[in-house]
């Protein structure tokens, strides 16, 4: 790739996680000068944590059905993922040397399910084409200009003026990467809108007797569906001290985390057998146990997992437990109640950040022309399955597209 021209805009980009390296690729690759700066004193280190869980980078879903997954945002995302789509982002990938695979469930991952290979590559090439980085140095104010003062290690700040800039600072959760959200205060002193940054894709709490806890704490309760509120999911969960996480919780992690700060709780329905209907449950059931006890008979009957026959019995009374039409309803739609939800810290991403209605359709914050935003720090959810990599690359490429149109015009 050729180096950075040596045209006078120079374009700042701030937060070297996967949305601000796509940014500063594109402008790179355009041959406009980037400074890149980060917090931190190496890059990319949340897409680094997302590699210890095999780095889901994206997923096969067709277009429509992939938009989908971004909620209320599907219409903006399914025409920001036509510039850049899950192809694109595979084909980025094998242009690093990291081939991809698509899992049994659709998902994509490299197919060495690491994460090192494909940020290394990713950075040196930002380097080959010129691309100055700037390590532990914290973006803390933003003006007009654009103009940011950033904080360095030693304590001293330093003025940096440039000709546009792209802010992808993150979310909120994991702090112990970079990403923290102190940015917040920031943007909304510059009359930007921001929401509150809240846990996504995280554990709800619930109140487990001791006796539930020693059946199942840690044990997967696996091809499960959760229902709330119209809503529902399928996949995996697993019992731990706090209360509930997994796969199959994550999707509806926006109305939970709603209902849980209406009235401090909410029912969730566990379908604990869901490749039988409940009538053919009951009709397994309907047998008797006999002098069996209600666990071995579930076992035994519909062959539930110790830790689902735990849940089934939490909070039971006897009468459900011994009828056998009760039982079965029990079985498809075992009810839950969550009473919390995680830490913001400990999720595994967040909702909230820069509002939609704050920036234009090249992410252009409307408060401070030639600055774009991208990643995570955009009010946009999503569940697990590789949507937040490819939201993440997406509103990077978008934005780092946006702050090229910006510079070309201004010159
Ligand atoms: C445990 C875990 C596993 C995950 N696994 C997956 C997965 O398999 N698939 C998937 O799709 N997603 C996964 N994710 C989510 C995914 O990693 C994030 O959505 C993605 O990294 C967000 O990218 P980003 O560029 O927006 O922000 P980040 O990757 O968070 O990068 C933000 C950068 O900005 C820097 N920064 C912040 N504030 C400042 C400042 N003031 N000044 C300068 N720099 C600053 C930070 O140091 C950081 O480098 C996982 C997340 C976690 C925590």
């Amino acid at each position: 790739m050729p180096r950075a021209a040596d045209s006078s805009a120079r374009v700042a980009v701030v937060g070297g996680g996967p949305a601000g390296l796509m940014a500063a690729l594109v402008l790179a690759q355009a041959r406009v000068a980037v400074d890149l700066f980060d917090a931190m004193p190496t890059l990319g280190r949340k897409f680094l944590v997302a590699g210890k869980g095999g780095l889901n980078l994206t997923h096969s879903d067709p277009p429509e059905l992939f938009a989908r997954r971004y909620g209320e945002h599907c219409a903006r995302f399914l025409q920001m993922l036509g510039r850049f789509s899950p192809d694109h982002l595979r084909a980025l990938a094998f242009g690093l040397g990291v081939e991809t695979m698509v899992g049994s469930s659709g998902r994509v991952f490299p197919k060495d399910f690491k994460a090192a290979p494909f940020l290394r590559t990713l950075v040196q090439r930002l380097r080959d084409a010129g691309v100055r980085i700037h390590s532990r140095h914290r973006l803390v104010e933003i003006a007009a200009g654009p103009c940011l003062t950033f904080a360095r290690a030693d304590g001293t700040r330093i003025e940096h003026e440039a000709s546009a800039a792209v802010l992808a600072l993150g979310g909120g959760s994991w702090r112990i990467t970079g990403s923290d959200g102190a940015w917040t205060a920031m943007l909304e002193r510059s009359g930007v809108r921001v929401l509150p940054l809240q846990p996504a894709n995280c554990a709800f709490a619930v109140r487990w007797s001791p006796q539930l806890l020693a059946r199942a704490e840690g044990r997967p309760l696996k091809n499960l569906a959760v229902t709330t509120a119209g809503a529902n999911a399928l996949g995996e969960l697993v019992v731990t001290r706090f209360g509930l996480e997994g796969n199959a919780l994550y999707p509806l992690s926006a109305p939970l985390r709603s209902a849980i700060a209406a009235r401090g709780r909410v029912t969730i329905r566990i379908d604990l057998k869901r490749e039988l209907s409940q009538d053919e449950v009951r009709e397994r059931l309907a047998t008797g146990r006999g002098k069996k006890s209600t666990s071995e008979f579930l076992r035994r009957e519909l062959r539930l997992a110790p830790p689902a026959i735990a849940l089934m019995r939490e909070g039971a009374s006897p009468y459900e437990l011994s009828d056998p039409a009760r039982l079965a309803a029990r079985v498809k739609s075992c009810p839950v109640e969550l009473c919390g939800v995680a830490e913001l810290d400990d999720a595994i991403s967040s909702a909230g950040g820069v509002s939609f209605d704050a920036v234009d359709d090249h992410l252009m914050l409307r408060a401070l022309p030639g600055v774009f935003v991208a990643g995570e720090m955009l009010d946009w959810e999503a569940p697990t399955g590789g949507y937040l990599l490819q939201g993440a690359f997406t509103t990077g490429f978008v934005a780092g597209h946006g702050a090229l149109e910006f510079v070309k015009l201004k010159c």
